[in-house]
């Protein structure tokens, strides 16, 4: 359920606190997010970027919404974040997903050289940091970015498997 980060630190997450917001609370932002996207039938997928304890982007999938195959949440929520700090480095930045990201957004996430991600829900079928792919732990790529996971992850799933149903059978 959980990638130890590199360091080996094992403190719980639950326990940390993300600057002002607790680890939870920055989880429940992305959720919200998530929830966002179903007003356009998107797959519900939410994404905060943190800087020094404060929230500078917060955004959900858009690909339905925009016609954009790459508009999911982490990347339109890093590219808010890099616009908000005017750099692309987000090496000081903490993003918190509800769903394991994709191989696309796992890449996005290194070459923000972002500090740390933190999702939700597996997903088993597209994960690329421990399900299918493991992008962001080894040393393959000149850049690692310390995970972690499980935070909401039921709630996360349980929105994710709500949508699929619907679709699967629309009333
Ligand atoms: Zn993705």
């Amino acid at each position: 359920m959980s990638v130890p980060p590199p360091d080996g630190d094992s403190s719980p997450l639950s326990s940390e606190r993300a600057g002002n917001l607790s680890a939870i609370e920055a989880m429940d932002l992305a959720l919200v997010e998530a929830q966002a996207a179903l007003a356009h039938d998107d797959v519900p997928v939410g994404a905060v970027v943190l800087h020094q304890g404060e929230v500078i982007a917060a955004r959900h999938n858009e690909r339905e919404l925009n016609n954009d195959p790459i508009a999911h949440a982490e990347v339109l929520a890093l590219q808010d974040a890099a616009a908000h700090l005017g750099q692309w480095r987000l090496d000081e930045c903490t993003m918190y997903v509800t769903l394991e990201p994709c191989a696309m957004c796992a890449g996005a996430a290194v070459n923000a050289r972002l500090g740390r991600i933190v999702f939700g829900a597996d997903d088993p079928k597209a994960g690329a940091v421990i399900s299918q792919y493991q992008l962001l732990v080894g040393d393959r790529l000149n850049h690692r970015v310390e995970v972690s996971s499980g935070i909401g992850a039921e709630l996360s799933a349980e929105m994710l498997r709500s949508f699929f149903r619907k679709r699967r059978r629309p009333s």
